[in-house]
């Protein structure tokens, strides 16, 4: 190789690249801010990634022992608003990216964790969403005796919105978008249920008041945008482009964007081409595969964080006359 890559971040994308290029004899230095294992404000429900994604980046063993999802329901504060299928996986960030740091060292990957890269040619930018002034809140904690209707439950409110996700050893993770606001000095998981309230879900903070919520898993992100980012010339996951989350396809992006970048890296390696046509090479193929489903995301977005737009896709919903599984393809 007459180019070594190093990765800057050590999230989905940046570890699944890794190991793709260690696999194709790419020697890969990833330097990760933190450490493993740790909670991540996320979802943790994987959604549209194909086989054939995981098998080329040769990470589907981690993926292996992931719970599998199929029911998915959606409810306001007033109640259900449908019912669908929308198959999936769960798996806690906590285990997930544990388990691709060690495939990654295991294959002669050099890790550095607690250590931050700063852009430079060589470096694949893999640092996840930018600090950006925003109005978002993101909340995650895990449950213990949570019972669950359907495999993924899905709440809407004019502040944000919330899953309650199946994930490994009968736990449930709860994630939620939500706009800043006042929670009168609340910490913790009691600030995940002090937000459920200013959104008028107090049916599902009662369900979370009584269930054992894990201290420990709680964690929080503020100050990004979704869209598409700026940033170094050769970017993957959400450094490239961040999906609103309530589609639920983030992580799939994240290793599709990696698949996206293998090629290109390897060239660069093999000095086939610069770093800069790496890059160019990187984001054409992500803009190309993800045009549709971001811009579809962009406006359900939109809508369901306005109170009129959110009205209007409820009483649809209500109606039945809401195309879920049309929406769905749009935003895989
Ligand atoms: C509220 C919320 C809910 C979500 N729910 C879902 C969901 O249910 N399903 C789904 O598919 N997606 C979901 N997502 C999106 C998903 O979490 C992301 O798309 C995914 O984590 C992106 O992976 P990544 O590797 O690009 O970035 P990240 O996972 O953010 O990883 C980036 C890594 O880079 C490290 N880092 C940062 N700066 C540096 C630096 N300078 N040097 C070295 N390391 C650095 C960070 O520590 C981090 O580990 C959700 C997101 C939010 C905010």
């Amino acid at each position: 190789m007459k180019h070594p890559i190093s990765i800057a971040g050590g999230g989905l994308a940046g570890l699944s690249l890794g190991i793709a290029l260690q696999s194709r004899g790419v020697p890969v230095t990833l330097y990760e801010a933190s450490t493993y294992p740790r909670h991540r404000v996320c979802g943790e429900f994987i959604s549209g990634v194909s086989d054939e994604t995981l098998a080329a980046l040769g990470i589907d063993s981690c993926l292996a022992g992931a719970t599998s999802l199929q029911s998915v329901s959606w409810s306001d504060g007033a109640g259900k608003l449908a019912e669908m299928d929308a198959p999936g996986r769960g798996v806690s960030r906590w285990q997930l990216d544990d388990l691709l740091q060690r495939q990654f060292v295991a294959q002669g990957g050099t890790l550095h964790t607690n250590s931050r890269a700063v852009p430079a040619v060589g470096v694949v930018w893999a640092a996840g969403r930018p600090r950006k002034p925003s109005p978002w809140l993101g909340l995650k904690c895990h449950a213990r005796r949570l019972a669950l209707s359907h495999d993924l439950e899905m709440f809407t409110s004019p502040f944000g919105y919330v899953g309650l996700s199946k994930i490994e050893d009968g736990k449930v993770n709860i994630c939620g978008l939500f706009k800043s606001g006042r929670t009168d000095g609340a910490k913790g998981t009691g600030l995940l249920i002090a937000v459920l309230r200013r959104c008028a879900l107090n049916a599902l903070a009662d369900r979370l008041e009584d269930a054992e919520l894990d201290e420990s898993s709680f964690c929080g992100a503020a100050g990004f945008q979704t869209g598409t980012q700026d940033g170094p010339s050769f970017r993957i996951g959400d450094a490239a482009a961040m999906i609103p989350p309530f589609t639920g396809n983030g992580m799939s992006m994240a290793f599709e964007s990696a698949e996206c970048g293998l090629q290109p890296a390897l060239d660069y390696a093999s000095g086939r081409i610069s770093w800069t046509e790496a890059g160019g090479a990187a984001a054409a193929g992500q803009s190309a595969r993800f045009r549709r489903r971001m811009t579809t995301a962009g406006l359900l977005h939109r809508f369901l964080m306005n109170p009129t737009g959110l009205k209007l896709i409820g009483a649809l919903a209500r109606s039945g006359c809401l195309p879920f599984q049309s929406i769905l393809h749009l935003v895989r």
